[in-house]
C-alpha cells in the first residue's frame, strides 16, 4: 500500500452569527445562480443557503448545504451560547429526510453548496453586506487514494440518490431540469 501524500485545496465558509441580520441576500442570489437558465429566477427554497430564523429570540443562522444523509442522526443536541438556546439540528449542514431544508421544492432532491463553481468568489459571500459569511480556503495533505476524482464523485453522489429516489425519479428530474433550460 502506498502512503502517498496529496495536496487537496478544502473550501469553506466561515459564519458570524453574531453579524448576520437576516436579510435573506444570501439565500436570493444562491438560488439566482443555481437557476436554469442562470439567474432566470430566484426562489430562496431551492437555495443551498438557508437563514435559520428563530422569531421569538431574534436570532437568525445562516446555514450551507453540505451532504446529503439517507439516515437521520441519532443525536439531538441543544446548544446555549451566551444565554441564547438554539434548536436541535439548527446548526447541521446536512441534507436530511426529517429536515425540510436543502430539498428541491419539486422533486425532492437533495441541494449540495457547490462554493459557486467557477465564481472567483462565493456569491452569497459577496452579497452578504454584514460581514457574516467569510470564504477560507486552506490546503490539506490527503492520502492519494482519498482524492475523487470529479467521475467517482459523481458516480457516488448518483449511487446514494438513486438508492434513496429511486432511477426513475432522477431521471425525469434531468429530463425536466434540461427541458428548463
Ligand atoms: S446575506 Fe449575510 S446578513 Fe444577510 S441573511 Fe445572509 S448571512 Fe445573514
Ligand atoms: S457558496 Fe454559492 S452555492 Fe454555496 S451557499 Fe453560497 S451562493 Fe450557494
Amino acid at each position: 500500500m502506498t502512503d502517498e501524500k496529496k495536496k487537496k485545496i478544502i473550501k469553506t465558509i466561515r459564519i458570524d452569527v453574531d453579524k448576520c441580520n437576516g436579510c435573506r441576500a444570501c439565500e436570493v442570489i444562491c438560488s439566482a445562480f443555481h437557476a436554469e437558465p442562470k439567474y432566470s429566477s430566484n426562489n430562496p427554497a431551492r437555495s443551498r443557503i438557508r437563514v435559520i430564523h428563530e422569531p421569538l429570540r431574534d436570532i437568525y443562522i445562516p446555514v450551507y448545504a453540505g451532504e446529503y444523509t439517507v439516515a437521520e442522526c441519532a443525536g439531538r443536541d441543544k446548544y446555549t451560547i451566551d444565554g441564547k438556546e438554539y434548536d436541535e439540528c439548527a446548526f447541521c449542514r446536512a441534507s436530511c429526510p426529517s429536515r425540510v431544508e436543502f430539498k428541491e421544492p419539486d422533486s425532492g432532491l437533495p441541494l449540495k453548496c457547490d462554493m459557486c463553481e467557477g465564481e472567483e468568489e462565493p456569491l452569497c459571500v459577496r452579497w452578504c453586506l454584514a460581514d457574516a459569511l467569510i470564504y477560507e480556503e486552506r490546503e490539506e495533505e490527503v492520502a492519494e487514494e482519498d482524492v475523487l476524482t470529479e467521475q467517482e464523485d459523481l458516480e457516488l453522489g448518483l449511487e446514494s440518490l438513486a438508492k434513496k429516489y429511486g432511477l426513475k425519479q432522477i431521471i425525469d428530474t434531468v429530463a425536466r431540469m434540461s427541458k428548463e433550460d
